[in-house]
């Protein structure tokens, strides 16, 4: 078979740990055989991400905004013991937050559904793709302690120096706590627009929730914001696909999802998808069926796994030791990275080559073959725990059956 012919470079970031191992092992088993691979390649790992001052991290941010497709591999975000461990100049920020910040991007999680991984909520027949908008709130607050006694007021200066003032409580007979919070315009434009352009490219429909009866300034605007960029840009081209935005209460929105079938995007505020992503992620059985793609409201997209480089995985292959480690989420990215290439590049053959390995992996998984952490929750009879490299050389042989 002739190698499919790639025309522009995805942006591939390596990283850490098993992951890492993995990472080469997809590439060498599951891609190169097939496709004549074009990458731009930076390594992310913290070894070079140390040596050179984190800048690698910025420049592939760069480049992915250059060609528009990047796949990362999952990464350490260094705290004290990783200082000591890689001998660190510093404790380095996490790749995911300053990628995410110079793409101005929104992250989408969807979980890849198996037979034998039965979600906890029985109607969820199809995957639900979580939105988190990743700015503002309660994760960029100011918080105090109020003692008995005080009053707090929250004061506004405008930029002639005007104050405008509103009393928040008067702490007279017990004391207290108070916390400001904002968000910005311009992030949350960004952030509806990332998820309504999402919602295109899914052709799915999108939820939206905030909790704008109770407050009616804050909230309310996230939902006008989201009305008035849906009017303005989207509604047409959402009426062409079928698919619908849907704005409703969050606690309305909490009882629907559970309610469900799936199949739908659920754009949340921060604290919302924060705490709703665990939910999902647990509810559907597998971080290691956990995919997740940054997308920036300009169209561009970063493919990466949920998980993260699979440490206690990691030092076990560093002592000579089969890992039976789960590489479908990786997979996962590389397939939409290389979907999302075919598709922008006019190159079918490519894209049609990333639905097929993407069908492998769920074959072999439905053949009952799988790592040890998902055959502790798959319900198929015939289930069977492999070390990570079987588990590669499974898929890559019903791969080549569908490749023919
Ligand atoms: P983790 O790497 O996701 O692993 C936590 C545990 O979940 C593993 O020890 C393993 O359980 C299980 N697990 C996760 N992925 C799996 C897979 N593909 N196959 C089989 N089992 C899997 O999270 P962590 O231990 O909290 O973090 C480790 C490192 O990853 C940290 O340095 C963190 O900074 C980084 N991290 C990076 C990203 C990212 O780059 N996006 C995200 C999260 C974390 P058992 O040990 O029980 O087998
Ligand atoms: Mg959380």
């Amino acid at each position: 078979m002739e190698k499919i012919r790639m025309t522009t470079p995805i942006v591939e970031m390596d990283g850490d740990e098993m992951t890492r191992v993995i990472w080469k092992w997809i590439k060498e088993i599951l891609i190169e055989p097939y496709v004549d691979l074009k990458t731009e390649y930076y390594d992310l790992g913290l070894v070079h991400r140390n040596e050179t001052e984190d800048q690698v991290t910025i420049d592939a941010s760069n480049a992915t905004k250059k060609y528009g497709v990047a796949v990362k591999c999952a990464t350490i975000t260094p705290n004290a013991a990783r200082m000591t461990e890689y001998k660190l100049s510093q404790m380095w920020k996490s790749p995911n937050g300053t990628i995410r910040a110079i793409l101005d991007g929104t992250v989408f999680r969807t979980p890849i559904l198996v037979k034998g991984i039965t979600p906890y909520i029985p109607t969820w027949t199809k995957p639900i793709t979580i939105a988190r908008h990743a700015y503002g709130d309660i994760y960029k607050n100011v918080e105090m302690k109020c003692p008995e006694g005080s009053k707090a007021e929250l004061v506004l200066t405008d930029k002639d120096g005007n104050e405008t003032r509103e009393v928040i409580h008067e702490f007279k007979d017990s004391d207290g706590i108070i916390q400001g919070v904002h968000n910005r315009r311009d992030s949350i434009e960004s952030f509806a627009r990332a998820c309504f352009n999402y919602a295109l490219d899914m052709k799915q429909d999108i939820w939206f929730a905030t909790k704008d009866t109770i407050s009616k300034k804050y909230d309310h605007t996230f939902k006008d914001i989201f009305q008035e960029i849906f009017d303005r840009e989207y509604k047409e081209k959402f009426a062409l696909l079928g698919i619908e935005y849907f704005y409703t209460l969050i606690d309305d929105a909490v009882a629907r999802v559970i309610r469900s079938e799936g199949g739908y995007i659920w754009a949340c505020k921060n604290y919302d998808g924060d705490v709703m992503s665990d939910m999902l992620a647990t509810a559907f059985g597998s971080l290691g069926l956990m995919t997740s793609v940054l997308v920036s409201p300009t169209g561009v997209y970063e493919f990466e796994a949920a998980h993260g480089t699979v440490t206690r995985h990691y030092y076990n292959y560093l002592k000579g030791e089969k890992t039976s480690t789960n590489p479908i989420a990786t997979i996962f990215a590389w397939t939409g990275a290389l979907k999302k290439r075919g598709e922008l590049d006019g190159i079918p053959q490519l894209s049609e080559f990333a639905q097929k390995l993407e069908k492998a992996s769920i074959q072999t998984m439905e053949d009952g073959i799988m790592d040890k952490n998902l055959s502790l929750i798959s319900k198929l009879e015939n289930k069977r725990a492999v070390d990570t490299e079987t588990f590669l050389n499974e898929i890559d042989a019903r791969l080549k059956k569908l490749l023919g």
